[in-house]
């Protein structure tokens, strides 16, 4: 079906934002296309695909490196990437971990952070990972690169901040502090190579027995991955126990928004998400 669609594989950002210029109608992009190539063989929005820009060679965009305390994660960084990458392992161990889950090695050699965040599945794996950690995606077009917080980007079901001329380019994500830890968990219908039911990630530590800087960010239970702001608050400053869990629970239930489908229904979720939740904070008190 592709082949009666007009490709355009770039071969530097400078000749995508040649393209990017003037959109033609109906553009697309195409990283690894483990998500485009799925949704073009079932037909689904196809209509609407007038275009397809092909960014896999764009060598510039697939790395990960480390910058002013920052680590960088490039958009066309795969899954295979971000499982094998020393620095990934050693500064974000949890990253590593879940991109050892993600589908099997094939999917692993062609699926890109990049394309994970802007298919802005509501269960996408990093998505909640990358909230979690503070990340900021820096996105680019022939108007100039701008940063967004990774809590703004998803503004409703399956949209993105992303304008039509602009592209994702990197993830930013601010290091842990040696307090702190990175730690999620992930339920699905097995560990690895399942869509989540629901996912939840924390970043946080403990100073003086009491959390600082927690946030928690969920996947499968709202229609955008999503930041807890009223988890967070109930768990700021307080130490990790049963009274704190409880609060932190009953404020991560009431926030959450899960559906019922065939992966599980609302009521499953939301008690889920909670155990998630009770069993991951003693993790982030070291
Ligand atoms: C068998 C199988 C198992 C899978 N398992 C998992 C899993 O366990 N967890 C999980 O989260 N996902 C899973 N996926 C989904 C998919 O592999 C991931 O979402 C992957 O990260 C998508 O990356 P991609 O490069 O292939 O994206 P593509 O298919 O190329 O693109 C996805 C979307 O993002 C857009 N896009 C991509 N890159 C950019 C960019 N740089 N700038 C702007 N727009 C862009 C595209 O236009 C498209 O709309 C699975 C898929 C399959 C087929």
């Amino acid at each position: 079906m592709i082949s009666r669609i007009p490709v355009t594989s770039a071969r530097s950002l400078p000749e995508a934002y040649a393209l990017l210029e003037k959109p033609p109608p109906g553009l697309r992009v195409l990283a690894g296309g483990t998500d485009l190539m799925v949704q073009l063989q079932a037909r689904v929005g196809l209509e609407r695909i007038g275009h397809v820009l092909d960014i896999w060679g764009l060598r510039e965009l697939r790395f990960v490196d480390r910058a002013e305390g920052l680590l960088r994660l490039g958009a066309l960084a795969t899954y295979g990437d971000l499982r094998d990458s020393p620095l990934v392992r050693e500064r974000l161990p949890a990253l590593a971990e879940l991109s050892r889950e993600v589908g099997a090695r094939a999917i692993q050699s062609r699926g890109t952070l990049g394309g994970n965040v802007c298919n802005a599945s509501p269960a996408g794996d990093t998505l909640p990972l990358l909230i979690a950690a503070g990340a900021s995606f820096v996105v680019g077009g022939p108007r100039g690169e701008r940063r967004i917080a990774a809590d703004q980007f998803f503004v409703a079901y399956r949209r993105t901040a992303l304008a039509p001329d602009e592209l994702f380019l990197r993830a930013e994500l601010p290091e842990l502090a040696p307090h702190e830890r990175l730690v999620y968990r992930k339920v699905g219908t097995r560990r690895a190579q399942s869509i989540s039911r629901t996912l939840l990630a924390l970043r946080g530590g403990a100073l003086g027995g009491r959390l600082a800087g927690v946030r928690v960010a969920a996947g499968g239970v709202a229609p955008v991955p999503l930041r807890c702001r009223l988890a967070e608050a109930a768990l700021e400053g307080r130490p990790v126990d049963a009274l704190a869990v409880a609060a932190a629970r009953a404020a991560l239930e009431g926030e959450i928004r899960p559906i019922s489908d065939l992966r599980g229904s609302a009521d499953y979720r939301r008690e889920v998400t909670g155990n998630l939740l009770a069993r991951l904070l003693p993790e982030l008190a070291g």
